[in-house]
Protein backbone atom coordinates (compact mmCIF):
# COMPACT_ATOMS: atom_id res chain seq x y z
CA UNK A 1 0.00 0.00 0.00
CA UNK A 2 1.22 3.64 -0.65
CA UNK A 3 0.23 6.44 0.92
CA UNK A 4 0.41 10.30 -0.58
CA UNK A 5 0.26 12.82 2.24
CA UNK A 6 -2.11 15.70 -0.06
CA UNK A 7 -2.36 17.99 2.61
CA UNK A 8 -1.11 17.99 6.47
CA UNK A 9 -2.63 21.42 7.48
CA UNK A 10 -5.47 22.62 10.08
CA UNK A 11 -8.58 24.42 8.67
CA UNK A 12 -6.93 27.40 7.78
CA UNK A 13 -3.78 26.21 5.92
CA UNK A 14 -0.38 26.90 6.37
CA UNK A 15 0.78 29.56 6.22
CA UNK A 16 -2.19 31.59 8.22
CA UNK A 17 -3.21 34.32 6.43
CA UNK A 18 -1.46 37.98 7.40
CA UNK A 19 0.67 35.87 9.77
CA UNK A 20 4.20 36.75 10.56
CA UNK A 21 5.12 34.37 12.75
CA UNK A 22 8.25 31.36 12.69
CA UNK A 23 6.04 29.22 11.39
CA UNK A 24 4.29 31.37 8.55
CA UNK A 25 7.26 32.76 7.59
CA UNK A 26 9.48 29.85 7.55
CA UNK A 27 11.34 28.80 4.28
CA UNK A 28 11.46 25.25 5.04
CA UNK A 29 8.50 23.69 2.37
CA UNK A 30 7.66 20.90 5.23
CA UNK A 31 6.05 24.08 7.09
CA UNK A 32 3.82 25.03 4.06
CA UNK A 33 0.32 23.07 4.79
CA UNK A 34 -2.61 22.51 2.42
CA UNK A 35 -5.78 21.23 3.93
CA UNK A 36 -5.95 17.83 5.23
CA UNK A 37 -6.39 14.89 2.93
CA UNK A 38 -4.33 11.67 2.09
CA UNK A 39 -4.69 9.09 -0.92
CA UNK A 40 -4.28 5.17 -0.18
CA UNK A 41 -3.35 3.19 -3.33
CA UNK A 42 -4.08 -0.41 -2.01
CA UNK A 43 -4.27 -3.80 -4.45
CA UNK A 44 -4.19 -0.87 -7.81
CA UNK A 45 -7.48 0.91 -5.99
CA UNK A 46 -7.00 4.78 -5.34
CA UNK A 47 -8.79 5.92 -2.32
CA UNK A 48 -8.75 9.54 -1.30
CA UNK A 49 -9.49 10.61 2.51
CA UNK A 50 -11.21 14.08 2.22
CA UNK A 51 -11.47 16.26 -0.66
CA UNK A 52 -10.96 19.64 0.57
CA UNK A 53 -10.31 23.13 -0.92
CA UNK A 54 -6.93 22.64 -1.85
CA UNK A 55 -7.49 19.78 -4.02
CA UNK A 56 -7.00 20.49 -7.11
CA UNK A 57 -3.54 22.20 -6.75
CA UNK A 58 -2.65 19.12 -4.70
CA UNK A 59 -3.59 16.90 -7.13
CA UNK A 60 -1.87 18.76 -9.93
CA UNK A 61 1.27 19.01 -7.58
CA UNK A 62 1.24 14.79 -6.99
CA UNK A 63 0.36 13.69 -10.50
CA UNK A 64 -2.91 12.34 -9.37
CA UNK A 65 -4.40 10.66 -12.49
CA UNK A 66 -6.64 8.16 -10.99
CA UNK A 67 -9.12 8.26 -7.74
CA UNK A 68 -11.73 5.42 -7.82
CA UNK A 69 -13.45 6.38 -4.09
CA UNK A 70 -13.47 8.76 -1.46
CA UNK A 71 -13.91 8.65 1.75
CA UNK A 72 -15.00 11.29 3.68
CA UNK A 73 -14.50 12.15 7.27
CA UNK A 74 -17.32 14.73 8.11
CA UNK A 75 -18.75 17.26 6.72
CA UNK A 76 -16.17 20.87 7.75
CA UNK A 77 -15.31 22.54 4.45
CA UNK A 78 -11.76 21.93 4.86
CA UNK A 79 -12.88 18.37 4.02
CA UNK A 80 -15.18 18.53 1.63
CA UNK A 81 -15.04 21.70 -0.46
CA UNK A 82 -12.89 20.18 -3.24
CA UNK A 83 -15.84 17.66 -4.75
CA UNK A 84 -16.32 19.72 -7.72
CA UNK A 85 -12.85 19.02 -8.80
CA UNK A 86 -13.20 15.30 -8.93
CA UNK A 87 -14.46 16.11 -12.44
CA UNK A 88 -11.38 14.83 -14.38
CA UNK A 89 -11.56 11.32 -12.49
CA UNK A 90 -15.16 10.12 -14.06
CA UNK A 91 -17.85 8.25 -11.50
CA UNK A 92 -16.28 8.81 -8.29
CA UNK A 93 -18.05 6.56 -5.67
CA UNK A 94 -18.25 8.69 -2.30
CA UNK A 95 -18.75 6.99 1.32
CA UNK A 96 -20.15 9.06 4.13
CA UNK A 97 -22.39 9.03 6.94
CA UNK A 98 -25.90 10.61 7.13
CA UNK A 99 -25.25 13.67 7.81
CA UNK A 100 -22.05 14.29 5.37
CA UNK A 101 -24.28 12.98 2.95
CA UNK A 102 -26.89 15.41 3.90
CA UNK A 103 -24.17 18.41 3.83
CA UNK A 104 -22.90 17.34 0.43
CA UNK A 105 -26.26 16.97 -1.67
CA UNK A 106 -27.03 20.31 0.12
CA UNK A 107 -23.53 21.77 -0.90
CA UNK A 108 -23.22 20.34 -4.01
CA UNK A 109 -26.78 20.11 -4.98
CA UNK A 110 -26.00 21.15 -8.87
CA UNK A 111 -24.47 17.36 -9.27
CA UNK A 112 -27.56 15.84 -8.02
CA UNK A 113 -30.58 17.21 -9.36
CA UNK A 114 -30.29 18.43 -12.65
CA UNK A 115 -28.36 16.95 -16.12
CA UNK A 116 -26.62 19.67 -16.67
CA UNK A 117 -23.44 18.28 -18.98
CA UNK A 118 -20.07 18.62 -17.12
CA UNK A 119 -21.04 18.37 -13.67
CA UNK A 120 -19.12 15.90 -11.44
CA UNK A 121 -20.41 12.40 -12.05
CA UNK A 122 -20.62 11.37 -7.90
CA UNK A 123 -21.89 7.56 -6.13
CA UNK A 124 -22.72 8.70 -2.88
CA UNK A 125 -22.51 6.00 -0.93
CA UNK A 126 -24.21 5.79 2.74
CA UNK A 127 -22.20 4.62 5.70
CA UNK A 128 -22.30 4.10 9.46
CA UNK A 129 -20.16 2.08 11.57
CA UNK A 130 -20.47 -0.74 9.67
CA UNK A 131 -17.18 -2.26 7.54
CA UNK A 132 -17.72 -2.11 3.88
CA UNK A 133 -15.51 -2.90 0.88
CA UNK A 134 -14.54 -0.21 -1.95
CA UNK A 135 -13.56 -2.90 -4.91
CA UNK A 136 -12.79 -5.27 -2.64
CA UNK A 137 -11.03 -3.65 -0.23
CA UNK A 138 -11.95 -3.78 3.12
CA UNK A 139 -12.41 -0.14 4.81
CA UNK A 140 -13.37 -0.16 8.49
CA UNK A 141 -14.70 3.36 10.11
CA UNK A 142 -14.04 4.43 13.61
CA UNK A 143 -16.36 6.54 15.18
CA UNK A 144 -14.95 9.36 17.19
CA UNK A 145 -16.71 12.72 18.48
CA UNK A 146 -15.11 16.23 17.34
CA UNK A 147 -16.55 18.31 20.09
CA UNK A 148 -20.20 17.98 19.38
CA UNK A 149 -20.06 16.41 15.58
CA UNK A 150 -19.76 12.72 14.94
CA UNK A 151 -17.15 11.94 12.53
CA UNK A 152 -15.35 8.55 10.99
CA UNK A 153 -11.80 7.60 11.03
CA UNK A 154 -10.80 4.66 8.83
CA UNK A 155 -8.80 1.80 9.27
CA UNK A 156 -7.82 -0.15 6.07
CA UNK A 157 -5.26 -3.29 6.80
CA UNK A 158 -2.89 -2.28 8.64
CA UNK A 159 -3.46 1.73 8.85
CA UNK A 160 -5.44 3.87 10.23
CA UNK A 161 -6.69 7.30 9.65
CA UNK A 162 -7.93 9.57 12.35
CA UNK A 163 -8.68 13.24 12.21
CA UNK A 164 -10.86 16.28 13.49
CA UNK A 165 -11.29 14.00 16.58
CA UNK A 166 -11.26 14.99 20.07
CA UNK A 167 -12.92 12.41 21.72
CA UNK A 168 -13.24 8.71 20.85
CA UNK A 169 -14.24 5.76 23.29
CA UNK A 170 -11.57 2.66 24.07
CA UNK A 171 -14.33 0.44 22.33
CA UNK A 172 -13.40 2.59 18.88
CA UNK A 173 -9.80 2.22 20.20
CA UNK A 174 -9.72 -1.17 19.81
CA UNK A 175 -10.76 -1.37 16.14
CA UNK A 176 -6.65 0.70 15.90
CA UNK A 177 -4.90 -1.91 17.63
CA UNK A 178 -1.87 -3.61 15.96
CA UNK A 179 -1.56 -1.00 12.91
CA UNK A 180 1.69 -0.32 11.17
CA UNK A 181 0.73 2.76 10.59
CA UNK A 182 -1.66 5.31 12.63
CA UNK A 183 -2.49 8.78 10.64
CA UNK A 184 -3.69 11.06 13.49
CA UNK A 185 -4.90 14.46 14.36
CA UNK A 186 -2.12 16.68 17.12
CA UNK A 187 -3.28 20.24 16.25
CA UNK A 188 -1.04 22.07 17.95
CA UNK A 189 0.37 21.95 22.02
CA UNK A 190 -2.18 23.45 23.64
CA UNK A 191 -5.95 22.71 24.40
CA UNK A 192 -8.82 23.16 21.85
CA UNK A 193 -12.24 22.17 22.24
CA UNK A 194 -12.60 19.99 19.01
CA UNK A 195 -8.98 18.52 18.49
CA UNK A 196 -6.93 16.43 20.32
CA UNK A 197 -3.36 18.26 21.38
CA UNK A 198 0.04 16.81 20.89
CA UNK A 199 0.17 15.36 23.98
CA UNK A 200 -3.59 13.55 23.40
CA UNK A 201 -2.49 12.45 20.41
CA UNK A 202 0.67 11.18 21.65
CA UNK A 203 -1.67 9.54 24.99
CA UNK A 204 -3.67 7.57 22.31
CA UNK A 205 -0.42 6.10 20.17
CA UNK A 206 0.53 5.02 23.92
CA UNK A 207 -3.06 2.91 24.51
CA UNK A 208 -2.66 1.54 20.85
CA UNK A 209 1.18 1.10 20.17
CA UNK A 210 1.16 1.73 16.59
CA UNK A 211 5.02 0.64 14.50
CA UNK A 212 4.86 4.22 13.27
CA UNK A 213 2.43 7.54 13.79
CA UNK A 214 2.37 10.33 11.66
CA UNK A 215 0.68 13.70 12.89
CA UNK A 216 -1.80 16.02 10.88
CA UNK A 217 -4.28 18.51 10.61
CA UNK A 218 -1.25 20.86 11.93
CA UNK A 219 -2.00 24.68 12.69
CA UNK A 220 0.77 27.35 12.76
CA UNK A 221 1.15 27.45 16.53
CA UNK A 222 2.09 23.55 16.17
CA UNK A 223 5.59 24.27 15.82
CA UNK A 224 8.60 24.50 13.31
CA UNK A 225 8.58 21.04 11.46
CA UNK A 226 12.46 20.76 11.54
CA UNK A 227 12.39 21.08 15.27
CA UNK A 228 9.27 19.66 17.06
CA UNK A 229 9.89 16.48 15.38
CA UNK A 230 13.10 16.31 17.20
CA UNK A 231 11.19 16.59 20.35
CA UNK A 232 8.74 13.46 19.71
CA UNK A 233 9.66 9.90 20.00
CA UNK A 234 11.57 7.95 17.65
CA UNK A 235 8.04 5.95 16.54
CA UNK A 236 5.66 9.35 15.51
CA UNK A 237 6.81 11.65 12.75
CA UNK A 238 5.31 14.83 11.43
CA UNK A 239 3.93 14.55 7.94
CA UNK A 240 4.07 16.87 5.61
CA UNK A 241 2.57 17.68 2.35
CA UNK A 242 3.96 15.47 -0.62
CA UNK A 243 4.74 12.87 1.74
CA UNK A 244 4.94 9.51 0.31
CA UNK A 245 5.11 6.12 2.32
CA UNK A 246 5.46 2.51 1.59
CA UNK A 247 3.47 0.26 4.07
ZN1 LIG B 1 -10.48 19.81 9.58
ZN1 LIG C 1 1.59 32.01 11.91
ZN1 LIG D 1 -13.49 19.56 11.28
Amino acid sequence: MKITFLGTGTSTGVPYIGCDCKVCTSSDPRDRRLRCSALFEVDGVHVLIDCGPDFRQQALANGVRHIDAVLLTHEHVDHIMGIDDLRPFGDVDIYATAATNKAVHRIFSYCFNNDYPGIPSLVMHEIDDRPFFVDGVEVIPIKAMHYRMPVLGYRIGKVGYLTDVKTITDEELDKLRGLDVFVVDALRHSEHISHISVAEALAIIDKIKPKHSYFIHLCHRFGLHAEEEKLLPPNVSVAYDGLQIEV
